[in-house]
């Protein structure tokens, strides 16, 4: 085989190894080494009740635990005392979740941008607030999302625990088991905080008393842990 050949051809195996660049945009963890996690809670547009769960809000106020919240436009809309107590809070974090919670993969770029941006011009003009963090309506996405939130400045969040909460049928047993099995160093935990979970306050609880203690892990904003240099002892 010439060299020219075998040089096209190693090029073609390079190509093929190297990552996805959209996909690698895509944050759905910490660093590893970060004795740390993030508590994660989308504000997802609800129909009926009063999607707001105060319980748990008073909860992580009461001790202080930083967390970080992914509010929809349509939500928000709805919600103006919630918003403005929740931005309020110092050791929360702030960012969208799409504004009519829209599948991202299902439309245009333009409109994917609509849907991106809306809420993210929400909180600055109503409220005076930059959210720079991105998680999709139900972590859907394709290139063009990814393409569109990184030209938009913002960071692209994911989590890769799913705690299960908005689920009716999970006991608060069965919830917290999955998260003795899934959390760990860097985990960003996926939970809602519009009432939707009906144990997500008593799964908060167990992570905040039980199992980040004993496991050593602190919880940070994403922002926090995204930048975490602290290494596991
Ligand atoms: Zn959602």
């Amino acid at each position: 085989m010439s060299f020219r050949r075998t040089l096209i051809l190693l090029t073609g195996c390079l190509l093929l190894l190297a990552p996805d660049y959209a996909l690698s945009q895509v944050i759905t963890s910490g660093p590893t080494s970060c004795p740390a996690v993030a508590l994660t809670f989308d504000l997802c547009p609800v129909r009926g009740g009063s999607g707001y769960d105060q319980a748990l809000i008073d909860y992580l106020v009461e001790h202080k635990i930083p967390a970080t919240f992914f509010m929809s436009g349509k939500w928000a809309a709805k919600h103006d005392d919630a918003v403005k107590s929740l931005l309020q809070i110092p050791f929360f974090e702030h960012g969208t979740h799409g504004d009519v919670h829209a599948h991202l993969p299902m439309h245009p770029p333009d409109e994917q941008k609509q849907e991106v941006l809306a809420p993210v011009r929400f909180l600055k003009a109503k409220y005076g607030h930059d959210a720079t963090l991105f998680r999709p309506p139900y972590g859907e996405y394709n290139d063009d999302s990814v393409h569109v939130v990184k030209a938009l400045g913002l960071r692209f969040i994911l989590w890769n625990v799913v705690s299960g909460d908005p689920d009716p049928a999970l006991t608060a047993q069965q919830i917290n088991g999955r998260l003795t099995r899934l959390v760990k160093r860097g985990s960003i935990i996926v939970m809602h905080a519009n009432g939707k979970g009906k144990h997500t306050r008593e799964a908060v609880e167990y992570l905040s008393e039980q199992l980040l203690p004993q496991r050593r892990l602190t919880p940070m904003t994403v922002s926090e842990l995204l930048a975490c240099k602290q290494k596991a002892p």
